[in-house]
């Protein structure tokens, strides 16, 4: 459980873009739990594209990335989450062409790995210190990250101190509250999470109030990062003027695509703030398409919560991602450098009648 939603399945929107040379391109958009998180569902991401976006493609010169999604701005408004699947898969196909993974269109990676934290989300303490030590046993994570908000402030608080005491210095504990508090029982929250040796609190208020998130700020003792308040650049600058997030959470999807994330780490650097690879629970493609442009930034200060493709039940990635010693390893071919399962991707289709899909953990981002 989380504030947002529980998630038993995941729906994954995979674009493929077949340029006039041959070469195909992939991309990818998730959302958490339907349309209970963000704006866009799964359904009318794959409506946006096919009816505006396949359109404007037509008639694009897919080697020119940047000029075909500025072609895309300026005919379609919003729909960050479809835009940036398309872009994805644009960028994927640029790089097969040129025989570069796409890290190199924004810069080139500065590393080779990145950190993935990790949710802990049963919500039974017992349950959650014992998935934590599995994971430090495993070398998998010593990140974990903690979804609370749902219940009464002092049972949140006992929940995440016990998880902390238990592990101490070996991880770092943060929370998610999704938006749930308001403003003066998060001004209570956060002092007792602090006390409770927490590292980071995630989102605490409505992403509505950004004077309170500065508030908050001025007078936390930890790092108050915002996610959901962050939907692009434009929003980057307007929270980095108000000091309203110490730390922002760039996902792709929410900011538009790579070019936007990548925009939004420039504010992040410019006004001196932390940053932290976000995810929407993506699979494969997309967890890829962001490790790719997170490896990129010159600093990534709260590591990663990449671990869309360790939730889901079925793999559609020929090979599988490495993670290990506590990170993901970025792959270095041409484009994403993933290859897809065909015949996972067709078993899993919602066009077959089945209509079966991945099943998904508890989770939420
Ligand atoms: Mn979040």
């Amino acid at each position: 459980m989380l504030s947002v939603a529980t998630m038993h399945s995941q729906t994954i929107v995979l674009v493929r873009i077949l340029c006039a040379d041959g070469i195909e391109g992939i991309g990818e958009a998730a959302t958490i739990g339907g349309l209970s998180y963000g704006e866009e569902s799964p359904e009318g991401i794959k409506l946006a594209i096919d009816a505006y976006i396949e359109p404007v493609l037509r008639t694009a010169d897919a080697a020119c990335v940047a000029g075909t999604m500025l072609d895309i701005q300026r005919a379609i408004v919003g729909n960050h989450f479809a835009k940036s699947a398309v872009e994805t898969a644009l960028l994927d196909a640029h790089g097969k062409r040129l025989g570069l993974p796409i890290d190199t269109f924004f810069g080139g990676r500065v590393r080779g790995r990145l950190p993935v934290a990790w949710t802990l989300a049963s919500g039974n303490t017992e349950s959650d210190i014992n998935e934590a030590e599995k994971m430090l046993s495993a070398r998998r994570h010593n990140i974990f990250k903690l979804k609370i908000g749902k219940r009464a402030l002092a049972d949140d608080i006992a929940h995440v101190a016990a998880i902390k005491l238990a592990l101490g210095d070996r991880a770092s504990v943060r929370v998610d509250v999704n938006q749930a508090w308001n403003e003066e029982v998060a001004r209570r929250g956060i002092a007792m999470l602090a006390d409770a040796g927490v590292d980071l609190v995630e989102q605490p208020i409505s992403r509505a109030n950004a004077k309170g998130m500065a508030r908050l700020v001025s007078i936390s003792r930890i790092a108050v990062m915002a996610d959901e308040s962050l939907h692009g650049p434009g929003d980057a600058f307007d929270l980095a003027a108000l000091h309203a997030s110490d730390v922002f959470a760039i996902k792709l999807e929410q900011s538009g695509g790579l070019f936007a994330a990548q925009r939004v780490a420039a504010v992040a650097h410019a006004a001196g703030l932390g940053v932290y690879g976000g995810t929407m629970l993506e699979g494969g493609v997309g967890t890829v398409a962001s490790a790719h442009l997170f490896s990129t930034f010159p600093s990534l200060d709260w590591g990663t919560e990449l671990f869309g493709p360790l939730l889901l039940t079925e793999e559609i990635l020929a090979e599988p991602l490495d993670y290990s010693e506590f990170s993901l390893a970025i792959p270095t071919g041409p484009g994403l450098g993933i290859h897809l399962d065909e015949d996972k991707v067709a078993f899993l289709s919602r066009d077959r009648t089945t209509s079966l899909h991945p099943v998904a953990v508890t989770e939420g981002a």
